[in-house]
Protein backbone atom coordinates (compact mmCIF):
# COMPACT_ATOMS: atom_id res chain seq x y z
CA UNK A 1 0.00 0.00 0.00
CA UNK A 2 0.99 3.55 -0.57
CA UNK A 3 1.89 5.40 2.25
CA UNK A 4 -1.01 8.01 4.08
CA UNK A 5 -1.01 11.27 5.10
CA UNK A 6 -1.68 12.02 8.77
CA UNK A 7 -1.87 15.48 10.54
CA UNK A 8 -0.90 14.79 14.29
CA UNK A 9 0.08 16.83 17.63
CA UNK A 10 3.61 15.39 18.33
CA UNK A 11 3.46 16.56 21.65
CA UNK A 12 1.29 18.70 24.14
CA UNK A 13 0.41 22.32 22.86
CA UNK A 14 2.84 21.87 19.80
CA UNK A 15 1.82 22.77 16.35
CA UNK A 16 0.65 20.46 14.20
CA UNK A 17 2.74 18.11 11.54
CA UNK A 18 1.71 16.50 8.15
CA UNK A 19 3.43 13.33 8.05
CA UNK A 20 3.62 10.14 6.26
CA UNK A 21 3.08 6.86 7.81
CA UNK A 22 2.23 3.55 6.49
CA UNK A 23 -1.12 2.56 6.62
CA UNK A 24 -1.63 0.54 10.01
CA UNK A 25 -3.21 -2.88 9.39
CA UNK A 26 -6.80 -3.81 11.97
CA UNK A 27 -6.25 -5.80 14.93
CA UNK A 28 -8.53 -8.45 15.68
CA UNK A 29 -12.19 -6.63 16.24
CA UNK A 30 -11.35 -3.57 13.87
CA UNK A 31 -11.46 -2.35 10.69
CA UNK A 32 -9.33 -0.09 8.82
CA UNK A 33 -10.97 2.71 7.22
CA UNK A 34 -10.44 4.89 4.33
CA UNK A 35 -11.27 8.46 5.47
CA UNK A 36 -13.98 10.62 3.60
CA UNK A 37 -14.64 13.61 5.91
CA UNK A 38 -13.82 14.31 9.86
CA UNK A 39 -14.99 16.82 11.36
CA UNK A 40 -12.89 19.57 13.52
CA UNK A 41 -14.91 19.35 16.89
CA UNK A 42 -13.80 22.03 20.11
CA UNK A 43 -13.04 18.76 21.77
CA UNK A 44 -10.07 17.93 19.71
CA UNK A 45 -8.11 20.39 21.88
CA UNK A 46 -8.05 17.30 24.24
CA UNK A 47 -5.44 15.80 22.19
CA UNK A 48 -4.22 19.16 20.68
CA UNK A 49 -3.53 20.58 24.47
CA UNK A 50 -3.04 17.45 26.23
CA UNK A 51 -6.11 18.03 28.29
CA UNK A 52 -6.65 14.37 29.08
CA UNK A 53 -4.53 12.56 31.15
CA UNK A 54 -2.11 9.87 29.69
CA UNK A 55 -2.30 10.59 26.30
CA UNK A 56 0.37 9.01 24.32
CA UNK A 57 1.98 11.49 21.59
CA UNK A 58 2.23 11.60 18.53
CA UNK A 59 -1.79 11.39 18.48
CA UNK A 60 -4.07 12.08 15.56
CA UNK A 61 -7.28 13.93 16.70
CA UNK A 62 -10.44 13.78 15.01
CA UNK A 63 -13.59 12.08 16.26
CA UNK A 64 -16.10 12.88 13.45
CA UNK A 65 -15.28 10.58 11.33
CA UNK A 66 -16.78 9.51 7.70
CA UNK A 67 -15.70 6.70 5.66
CA UNK A 68 -15.63 3.82 3.90
CA UNK A 69 -14.42 0.16 5.49
CA UNK A 70 -11.38 -0.74 3.83
CA UNK A 71 -9.78 -3.84 5.26
CA UNK A 72 -11.63 -6.00 7.96
CA UNK A 73 -9.78 -7.35 11.11
CA UNK A 74 -9.98 -11.43 12.33
CA UNK A 75 -12.91 -11.45 15.06
CA UNK A 76 -15.01 -8.89 13.03
CA UNK A 77 -18.78 -10.12 12.26
CA UNK A 78 -21.50 -7.98 10.59
CA UNK A 79 -19.20 -5.49 8.41
CA UNK A 80 -17.09 -5.78 5.71
CA UNK A 81 -15.51 -3.62 3.00
CA UNK A 82 -16.74 -1.35 1.35
CA UNK A 83 -19.68 0.06 4.00
CA UNK A 84 -19.50 3.91 4.50
CA UNK A 85 -19.59 4.03 8.62
CA UNK A 86 -19.35 6.73 10.95
CA UNK A 87 -16.86 6.92 13.96
CA UNK A 88 -17.34 9.35 17.21
CA UNK A 89 -16.26 10.13 20.44
CA UNK A 90 -17.07 6.51 21.83
CA UNK A 91 -14.45 4.59 20.84
CA UNK A 92 -15.70 1.11 21.64
CA UNK A 93 -16.43 -0.39 24.66
CA UNK A 94 -15.70 -4.27 26.38
CA UNK A 95 -19.22 -5.49 26.23
CA UNK A 96 -18.71 -7.67 29.68
CA UNK A 97 -18.19 -5.00 32.73
CA UNK A 98 -21.37 -4.09 34.43
CA UNK A 99 -22.18 -0.75 33.37
CA UNK A 100 -22.14 -2.69 29.33
CA UNK A 101 -23.90 -5.69 30.84
CA UNK A 102 -26.42 -3.14 31.81
CA UNK A 103 -26.80 -0.92 28.48
CA UNK A 104 -24.44 1.44 29.86
CA UNK A 105 -21.53 1.07 27.26
CA UNK A 106 -20.92 4.68 27.35
CA UNK A 107 -19.84 4.18 31.25
CA UNK A 108 -17.83 1.04 29.85
CA UNK A 109 -16.01 0.91 33.58
CA UNK A 110 -13.08 -1.17 31.82
CA UNK A 111 -11.08 0.99 29.58
CA UNK A 112 -12.43 4.62 28.24
CA UNK A 113 -11.69 4.49 24.17
CA UNK A 114 -11.98 8.11 22.68
CA UNK A 115 -11.59 8.30 19.08
CA UNK A 116 -8.42 10.87 18.35
CA UNK A 117 -7.43 10.72 21.86
CA UNK A 118 -6.98 7.24 23.40
CA UNK A 119 -6.09 6.29 19.55
CA UNK A 120 -5.14 7.86 16.24
CA UNK A 121 -8.32 9.50 14.63
CA UNK A 122 -9.82 11.09 11.51
CA UNK A 123 -7.22 13.68 10.53
CA UNK A 124 -5.65 11.05 8.11
CA UNK A 125 -6.51 9.35 5.19
CA UNK A 126 -6.90 5.99 7.24
CA UNK A 127 -7.42 5.30 10.37
CA UNK A 128 -8.31 2.27 12.86
CA UNK A 129 -11.58 1.90 14.85
CA UNK A 130 -13.22 -1.12 16.72
CA UNK A 131 -16.16 -2.81 15.07
CA UNK A 132 -18.35 -1.62 17.98
CA UNK A 133 -17.48 2.13 17.31
CA UNK A 134 -19.10 2.09 13.77
CA UNK A 135 -22.03 3.29 12.53
CA UNK A 136 -23.95 2.74 9.35
CA UNK A 137 -24.54 5.81 7.14
CA UNK A 138 -27.65 6.47 4.99
CA UNK A 139 -27.20 6.38 1.67
CA UNK A 140 -28.55 9.66 1.03
CA UNK A 141 -26.13 11.76 3.41
CA UNK A 142 -23.29 13.17 2.00
CA UNK A 143 -19.57 12.38 4.15
CA UNK A 144 -19.10 16.12 4.45
CA UNK A 145 -22.97 16.46 6.13
CA UNK A 146 -22.11 13.35 8.41
CA UNK A 147 -18.92 14.31 9.90
CA UNK A 148 -20.69 16.76 12.25
CA UNK A 149 -23.25 14.90 13.11
CA UNK A 150 -20.90 11.94 14.84
CA UNK A 151 -20.35 14.48 17.28
CA UNK A 152 -21.72 17.79 17.50
CA UNK A 153 -25.65 16.11 15.69
CA UNK A 154 -25.61 13.17 17.87
CA UNK A 155 -25.11 15.05 21.28
CA UNK A 156 -27.85 17.22 20.74
CA UNK A 157 -30.37 14.91 18.84
CA UNK A 158 -29.42 12.25 21.54
CA UNK A 159 -30.18 15.02 24.63
CA UNK A 160 -33.13 15.84 23.14
CA UNK A 161 -34.44 12.62 22.82
CA UNK A 162 -33.42 11.99 26.23
CA UNK A 163 -34.83 14.69 27.91
CA UNK A 164 -38.55 13.88 28.74
CA UNK A 165 -39.70 16.36 26.87
CA UNK A 166 -42.50 15.01 24.72
CA UNK A 167 -43.56 16.49 21.32
CA UNK A 168 -45.76 19.69 21.16
CA UNK A 169 -44.02 20.83 24.80
CA UNK A 170 -41.83 23.78 24.35
CA UNK A 171 -38.14 23.17 24.49
CA UNK A 172 -35.27 26.22 24.26
CA UNK A 173 -32.06 26.04 22.68
CA UNK A 174 -29.34 27.99 24.48
CA UNK A 175 -27.01 29.23 22.20
CA UNK A 176 -26.70 29.10 17.83
CA UNK A 177 -23.12 27.80 16.65
CA UNK A 178 -22.08 24.69 16.18
CA UNK A 179 -24.04 22.19 18.59
CA UNK A 180 -26.94 24.99 19.01
CA UNK A 181 -27.65 25.28 15.14
CA UNK A 182 -28.34 21.56 15.03
CA UNK A 183 -30.37 21.42 18.59
CA UNK A 184 -32.84 23.83 16.92
CA UNK A 185 -33.84 21.98 13.67
CA UNK A 186 -33.61 18.76 15.75
CA UNK A 187 -35.99 19.90 17.98
CA UNK A 188 -38.58 20.84 15.21
CA UNK A 189 -38.10 18.00 13.13
CA UNK A 190 -39.10 15.90 16.51
CA UNK A 191 -41.94 18.33 17.26
CA UNK A 192 -41.10 20.52 20.14
CA UNK A 193 -42.38 23.88 19.80
CA UNK A 194 -38.90 25.45 19.75
CA UNK A 195 -37.23 28.55 20.75
CA UNK A 196 -33.97 29.74 19.92
CA UNK A 197 -32.19 31.58 22.67
CA UNK A 198 -28.24 33.85 21.25
CA UNK A 199 -27.25 37.01 21.48
CA UNK A 200 -28.28 39.85 19.06
CA UNK A 201 -31.53 40.35 16.57
CA UNK A 202 -28.94 39.62 13.77
CA UNK A 203 -29.78 35.57 14.51
CA UNK A 204 -33.78 36.15 14.06
CA UNK A 205 -33.18 34.57 10.57
CA UNK A 206 -31.23 32.12 11.26
CA UNK A 207 -33.22 30.72 14.08
CA UNK A 208 -36.44 30.68 11.73
CA UNK A 209 -34.20 29.14 9.12
CA UNK A 210 -33.40 26.41 11.28
CA UNK A 211 -37.16 25.92 12.45
CA UNK A 212 -37.36 27.63 15.16
CA UNK A 213 -40.34 29.01 16.25
CA UNK A 214 -39.72 31.58 19.16
CA UNK A 215 -36.50 33.66 19.32
CA UNK A 216 -35.23 35.05 22.48
CA UNK A 217 -32.49 38.02 22.31
CA UNK A 218 -30.95 37.14 25.65
CA UNK A 219 -28.40 40.35 25.18
CA UNK A 220 -31.68 42.66 25.03
CA UNK A 221 -34.28 40.52 27.43
CA UNK A 222 -34.46 37.94 30.67
CA UNK A 223 -34.15 34.72 29.11
CA UNK A 224 -36.09 33.20 32.03
CA UNK A 225 -38.50 35.97 32.01
CA UNK A 226 -39.09 35.44 28.36
CA UNK A 227 -39.39 31.70 28.52
CA UNK A 228 -41.99 31.89 31.27
CA UNK A 229 -44.12 34.09 29.32
CA UNK A 230 -43.95 31.73 27.04
CA UNK A 231 -45.29 29.14 29.62
CA UNK A 232 -42.04 28.02 30.56
CA UNK A 233 -39.46 25.29 29.03
CA UNK A 234 -39.94 21.56 29.26
CA UNK A 235 -36.17 21.29 28.79
CA UNK A 236 -33.31 24.20 28.03
CA UNK A 237 -30.36 22.79 26.39
CA UNK A 238 -27.46 24.41 27.39
CA UNK A 239 -24.84 24.21 24.48
CA UNK A 240 -22.96 27.49 25.49
CA UNK A 241 -19.52 27.30 27.50
CA UNK A 242 -20.57 30.15 29.61
CA UNK A 243 -21.88 29.18 32.58
CA UNK A 244 -23.34 33.05 33.53
CA UNK A 245 -25.71 31.96 30.41
CA UNK A 246 -26.91 28.98 32.27
CA UNK A 247 -27.31 30.14 35.42
CA UNK A 248 -29.50 33.22 33.65
CA UNK A 249 -31.89 30.41 32.07
CA UNK A 250 -33.03 28.08 34.68
CA UNK A 251 -35.67 30.36 35.57
CA UNK A 252 -37.37 30.14 32.26
CA UNK A 253 -37.94 26.34 33.46
CA UNK A 254 -41.58 24.71 33.57
CA UNK A 255 -42.90 22.72 36.70
CA UNK A 256 -40.84 19.13 35.88
CA UNK A 257 -38.61 20.95 33.06
CA UNK A 258 -34.84 20.01 33.16
CA UNK A 259 -31.83 22.03 32.44
CA UNK A 260 -29.54 19.72 29.82
CA UNK A 261 -26.49 20.40 30.34
CA UNK A 262 -24.38 19.84 27.33
CA UNK A 263 -22.13 22.91 26.71
CA UNK A 264 -18.84 22.15 28.76
CA UNK A 265 -18.58 25.01 31.66
CA UNK A 266 -16.73 24.67 35.07
CA UNK A 267 -19.12 25.69 37.26
CA UNK A 268 -22.93 26.68 37.41
CA UNK A 269 -24.79 28.43 39.87
CA UNK A 270 -28.22 25.99 41.09
CA UNK A 271 -30.86 27.51 42.22
CA UNK A 272 -31.97 25.09 44.76
CA UNK A 273 -35.53 26.55 45.77
CA UNK A 274 -36.72 26.41 42.29
CA UNK A 275 -35.62 23.09 41.99
CA UNK A 276 -37.54 21.46 44.67
CA UNK A 277 -40.75 23.85 44.48
CA UNK A 278 -41.09 22.95 40.90
CA UNK A 279 -39.28 19.26 41.30
CA UNK A 280 -37.04 20.85 38.12
CA UNK A 281 -33.78 18.86 37.62
CA UNK A 282 -30.40 19.56 35.79
CA UNK A 283 -28.82 16.38 34.01
CA UNK A 284 -26.03 16.63 32.03
CA UNK A 285 -25.99 14.06 28.56
CA UNK A 286 -23.40 12.25 27.32
CA UNK A 287 -23.34 12.20 23.29
CA UNK A 288 -23.83 8.73 23.21
CA UNK A 289 -22.60 5.44 21.53
CA UNK A 290 -22.78 4.04 18.06
CA UNK A 291 -26.19 2.88 17.78
CA UNK A 292 -27.12 7.09 19.07
CA UNK A 293 -24.59 7.93 15.88
CA UNK A 294 -26.53 5.73 13.47
CA UNK A 295 -29.78 6.45 14.77
CA UNK A 296 -28.96 10.27 14.44
CA UNK A 297 -27.58 10.23 11.09
CA UNK A 298 -30.52 7.89 10.20
CA UNK A 299 -32.87 10.70 11.29
CA UNK A 300 -31.21 13.27 9.90
CA UNK A 301 -31.45 11.84 6.53
CA UNK A 302 -34.99 11.36 6.90
CA UNK A 303 -35.95 14.92 7.82
CA UNK A 304 -33.42 17.18 6.33
CA UNK A 305 -31.51 17.58 9.21
CA UNK A 306 -27.98 19.04 8.01
CA UNK A 307 -25.08 20.59 9.52
CA UNK A 308 -23.79 24.11 8.01
CA UNK A 309 -19.94 23.79 7.42
CA UNK A 310 -16.82 25.22 6.06
CA UNK A 311 -14.66 22.77 4.27
CA UNK A 312 -10.80 22.43 3.67
CA UNK A 313 -8.75 19.82 2.65
CA UNK A 314 -6.45 17.58 5.24
CA UNK A 315 -3.07 19.36 4.39
CA UNK A 316 -4.90 22.59 5.69
CA UNK A 317 -5.93 21.19 9.05
CA UNK A 318 -3.78 23.60 11.24
CA UNK A 319 -5.80 26.64 9.46
CA UNK A 320 -9.35 24.49 9.86
CA UNK A 321 -8.49 23.81 13.33
CA UNK A 322 -7.59 27.48 13.88
CA UNK A 323 -10.95 28.73 12.54
CA UNK A 324 -13.19 26.14 14.38
CA UNK A 325 -11.28 27.34 17.66
CA UNK A 326 -11.61 31.07 16.85
CA UNK A 327 -15.84 30.75 16.98
CA UNK A 328 -16.08 32.38 13.80
CA UNK A 329 -17.27 29.25 11.27
CA UNK A 330 -19.90 28.99 10.41
CA UNK A 331 -20.83 26.58 12.20
CA UNK A 332 -18.53 23.59 11.69
CA UNK A 333 -15.58 22.67 9.59
CA UNK A 334 -14.29 19.33 7.86
CA UNK A 335 -11.47 18.14 6.22
CA UNK A 336 -11.91 16.24 3.50
CA UNK A 337 -9.10 13.50 2.37
CA UNK A 338 -10.50 13.60 -1.56
CA UNK A 339 -11.50 10.06 -0.98
ZN1 LIG B 1 -16.70 16.41 19.59
ZN1 LIG C 1 -17.47 -2.24 29.60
Amino acid sequence: MAKMRVVQVPQPKAPFELVEREPPEPSAGSVRIKVQACGICHSDSFTKDGLMPGIQYPRVPGHEVIGIIDAVGVDVSGWAAGQRIGVGWHGGNCGYCDSCRRGDAFACETETLVTGVTSDGGYADYMIAPADALARVPADLSSIDGAPLMCAGITTFNALRNSGARPGETVAVLGLGGLGHLAVQFAAKLGFRTVAIARGQDKVPLAHQLGAHHYIDNAAEDPAAALQKLGGAKAIFATVTSSEAMNSVQGGLAANGTLMVIGAVDAITIDAQALLSGRRSIKGWYSGTSIDSQETLAFSALTGVRPMTEIFPLERASEAYERMMSGKARFRVVLTTGS
